[in-house]
């Protein structure tokens, strides 16, 4: 999609830096960090998010997924969380599937300022 910026990044439209690519998905630091270590992972095929996958992106979600998991073993995190936006009313703001690879804490304050969902709240 040509209006689309993370299809632009995909098809090297948009000169970035990829850490790590294969014929289905990039991968590449964001550009507005909100963690000391922030990477964004892509599928090159335009889908506008989670909520749009079908049964002809099984291989695409599961690349997206082991692709974050390896590249966090290659930067030594320990911990990390993986982030999809899905949806304006869930944060997403470019409409282009991205799984959100975040970590680099390692002050207690900022991990135990993490929010940790609870059934029983
Ligand atoms: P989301 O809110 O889930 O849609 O996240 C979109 C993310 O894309 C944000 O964290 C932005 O900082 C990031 N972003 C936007 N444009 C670029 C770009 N050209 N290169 C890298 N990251 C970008
Ligand atoms: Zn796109």
């Amino acid at each position: 999609m040509d209006s689309c910026v993370f299809c632009q990044i995909a098809n090297k439209k948009i000169p970035t830096h990829f850490v790590f690519e294969t014929a289905g998905i990039v991968a590449f630091k964001d550009i507005k960090p909100s963690a000391p270590v922030h990477y964004l992972i892509i599928p090159k095929e335009h889908v506008k998010s989670v909520a749009h996958l079908n049964e002809t992106h099984d291989a695409i979600a599961a690349e997206l997924i082991f692709a974050a998991r390896d590249l966090a073993d290659k930067l030594g995190l320990k911990g990390y969380k993986l982030v999809f936006n899905v949806g304006s009313e869930g944060g997403q703001v470019i409409d282009h599937l991205h799984l959100h690879l975040l970590g680099g804490w390692n002050n207690k304050t900022d991990i135990d300022a993490m929010p940790h969902p609870r059934l029983d709240k």
